[in-house]
């Protein structure tokens, strides 16, 4: 079976950990953390990275940095992963979700300033499957209103916007390390800024608000979490950093690949790219239309028989019971969103997939919808 996705360890990531475990430095103490964060936060050209066990944490971290709290909105994207939501939840502000934009399938930023109330805090950009926000976009909305804006780029290591790279084109942004993301540690995250005080904020935070200078007396100012990352996942991160550049290409050229043998095929729609934007193609996301002739499911049970392993989208915010239950707003009519949900499936996209791969899967596609 081809697999949705599998990682790419092909460096030095036995070589590190092997070291890690020889010296003994397997916690959050070790020096590859630091050596990770510096190498990670400059590869995406910002000055300061700091490094925690997931994404989720990363984003949350990043919000609670910002001084997001209870009474406090966050702008995001309907069509994303639950952990976005999820993440602005775990601060006890609250989600306020926008459709998408049809062809870029990120989120709106027409439609992001009628979503503005005096409790609006934030608008975090998710850059869904790798393809990048438009940020300038965004940035205007911001500045209008006042607001902080955040990256959630978990799915976009290594794409560009108008030159800069995902995690710069914002005070803060978050990156995952999940196995199956262009860069991964197994399980991990980071948050990246240039600004020192966030970056401070965020060490203090996510080491249970243990003093950053003073020496410990065990007593504590402040509610904090332990999100630190271990030396062991930090020397895997660091390996993989050493071959982002790698990774990216890879990336890149398989989703080109895709999009070239797929855009023949009727009704199946692509992903737009952002006018100015670099995509990645963390995951090659299709969606079946009625002119393919056959469903999504049907797609799907087909590719599986000929050995070809795919996923369904992610199902809107405003279609998950755990955040109505919490109290978002999830009545509102997110057409762009539900379209993905119910017509989109992701195809094999490891960084390490063959040009034959990706040829046949496509023929497959290619058979399934004339037959
Ligand atoms: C993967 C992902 C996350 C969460 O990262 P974890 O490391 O799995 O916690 C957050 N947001 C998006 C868009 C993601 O794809």
């Amino acid at each position: 079976m081809l697999p949705v996705c599998e990682p790419l360890l092909a460096g030095n990531e036995l070589r590190y950990v092997t070291d890690a475990v020889s010296s003994g430095w397997i916690s959050s103490s070790g020096s590859y953390v630091t050596a990770f964060e510096q190498a990670f936060a400059a590869w995406c050209g910002v000055a300061h990275g700091v490094a925690v066990c997931n994404g989720t944490v990363a984003l949350h971290l990043a919000l609670v940095a910002l001084g997001v709290g209870p009474g406090d909105e966050v702008i995001l994207p309907d069509f994303t992963m639950v952990a976005s939501a999820l993440a602005v939840c775990h601060t006890g502000a609250m989600p306020v979700f926008v459709d998408v934009d049809p062809a870029t399938w990120n989120i709106n930023p027409l439609v992001v300033e009628a979503a503005v109330t005096p409790r609006t805090k934030a608008i975090m950009a998710v850059h869904i499957f790798g393809t990048p926000c438009d940020m300038t976009a965004l940035a205007a909305v911001a500045v209008r209103h006042g607001l902080e804006l955040i990256e959630d780029a978990a799915e976009a290591h290594g794409a560009t916007f108008q030159g800069k790279k995902a995690g710069s084109l914002s005070r803060i942004a978050a990156f995952s390390f999940f196995a199956n993301k262009n860069v991964t540690t197994g399980e991990g995250g980071m948050v990246v800024t240039d600004d020192p005080k966030l970056a401070r904020a965020c060490r203090y935070y996510k080491n249970l608000c243990f003093p950053l200078d003073a020496p410990r007396d065990y007593r504590h100012a402040h509610i904090g979490y332990n999100y630190r990352m271990s030396n062991l996942h930090a020397a895997i991160g660091l390996a993989q950093t050493e071959k982002a550049d790698d990774y990216t290409t890879l990336r890149v050229k398989n989703g080109r690949l895709y999009r070239e043998l797929l855009a023949e095929i009727p009704g199946v729609r692509l992903q737009a790219a952002q006018p100015g934007g670099g995509a990645v193609h963390w995951m090659n996301g299709m969606v079946v239309t009625s002119e393919y002739g056959r469903t999504r499911d049907s797609l799907m049970a087909h590719l599986k028989i000929r050995g070809i392993d795919s996923r369904l989208f992610f199902n809107g915010m405003h279609r998950q019971p755990a955040l109505e239950r919490y109290g978002c707003q999830c009545a509102g009519a997110f057409p762009v969103s539900d379209c993905l949900a119910d017509g989109g499936l992701y195809l094999p996209s490891a960084s390490g997939l063959t040009e034959s791969d990706i040829r046949r899967v496509c023929q497959v596609v290619r058979e399934h919808g004339r037959s």
